[in-house]
């Protein structure tokens, strides 16, 4: 198997793994993006909060960031799933599912997160349409609106304030024991917040709109749109395949530019950071590119002067 040798290799083009890029390849880095396609937000038709791309389709945003680093002569777009890596600092091997092979000096895993599967009846259906996961990116266009927050214990007593600054008409709903204190019930009750406890037997919705979300003691509450806290999983199992260390929540650990524990291992956007928004992980992907940059002419430099 041939292998392709690359300065860096950009595991995930998403938001994080497309600014790297960008900034890799206006640095004259030989780059390979390997994406499989499947964000996250896929799901949703319009993305918000990224200045200057507010309302934008996830798809359309892709589409535009490639066009821009076509500029680059030196980055390439791979259309495949990474499926394993080895290698140390300098030297990574990395193999994709349609047999294709690279060897490269750094790694960037911008691979972002996944849901675990969604297990209330009709939740699919809506997600993404009416039924969200963060307010900075949907509230806006459910202001005012009733809605179901399905969240439980610490997370609500997070989420109830939170979401009080787009509609003071919601409804939790903790789908099982609300994991409260009495002080936290007293608390909720003082601001009106009806809390049902009753599991959740089905969404229903209308064309992707949610309409009533049916409790299993018989309860329906009627809503525009609901948000609920997912369950997530690292976007891949390759970061901590290569020894990365991964918090309890999935996240790669890193430093400030983006530095794993492993050398040469980097990683941004979704899968190394609990502030999951697309401006975040291209920040995090243009800090990220920065750091790698800066290392690969180090070690350049200091292979030059050893040689003079
Ligand atoms: C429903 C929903 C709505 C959202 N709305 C907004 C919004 O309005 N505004 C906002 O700012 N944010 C929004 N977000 C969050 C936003 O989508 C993420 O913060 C952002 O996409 C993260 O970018 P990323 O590059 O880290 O990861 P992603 O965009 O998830 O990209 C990761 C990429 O890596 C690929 N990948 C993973 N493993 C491999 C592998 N082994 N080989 C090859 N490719 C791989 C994935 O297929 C994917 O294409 C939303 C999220 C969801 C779920």
């Amino acid at each position: 198997m041939k292998k392709q040798l690359l300065d860096v290799a950009i595991i995930g083009g998403g938001p994080a793994g497309l600014n790297a890029a960008l900034v890799l390849g206006r640095a004259r880095k030989n780059v390979a993006v390997i994406d499989e396609g499947r964000p996250r937000n896929a799901v949703t038709r319009e993305a918000h909060g990224f200045l200057t791309r507010d309302g934008i389709s996830p798809s359309e945003f892709r589409r535009i960031a490639q066009e821009e680093i076509s500029a680059y002569p030196s980055v390439s777009f791979v259309a495949d799933t990474a499926v394993s890596i080895a290698g140390t600092n300098g030297q990574f091997q990395i193999e994709t599912a349609q047999g294709q092979a690279f060897e490269s000096k750094k790694v960037l895993f911008a691979v972002g997160m996944k849901d675990r599967p969604l297990d209330i009846p009709g939740l699919a259906e809506v997600y993404g349409k009416s039924a969200f996961v963060c307010p900075y990116c949907d509230g806006w266009e459910l202001r005012d609106q009733p809605l179901v927050i399905i969240v439980k214990g610490a997370d609500l007593m997070h989420f109830a304030p939170l979401i009080s600054g787009w509609t003071n008409r919601f409804t939790i709903c903790t789908n099982g024991p609300d994991e409260l204190t009495d002080a936290q019930r007293e608390e909720l009750s003082q601001h009106g917040v009806p809390v049902f406890e009753s599991p959740i037997r089905s969404i229903e919705s209308n064309d992707g709109i949610v309409q009533q979300v049916v409790l299993e003691n018989g309860t329906t509450v009627p809503c525009r749109g609901i948000f609920f806290k997912p369950e997530l999983v690292t976007g891949s199992d390759l970061p901590r395949a290569i020894g990365c260390d991964i918090t309890e929540a999935g996240s790669v650990v890193v430093d400030q530019f983006g530095k794993t524990n492993v050398p040469g291992v980097y990683s941004a956007g979704d899968a190394a950071t609990r502030m999951h928004q697309a401006i975040a992980a291209a920040s995090m992907g243009s800090f990220a590119a920065a750091a790698i940059n800066n290392e690969l002419n180090l070690e350049a430099w200091v292979r030059n002067t050893s040689e003079i």
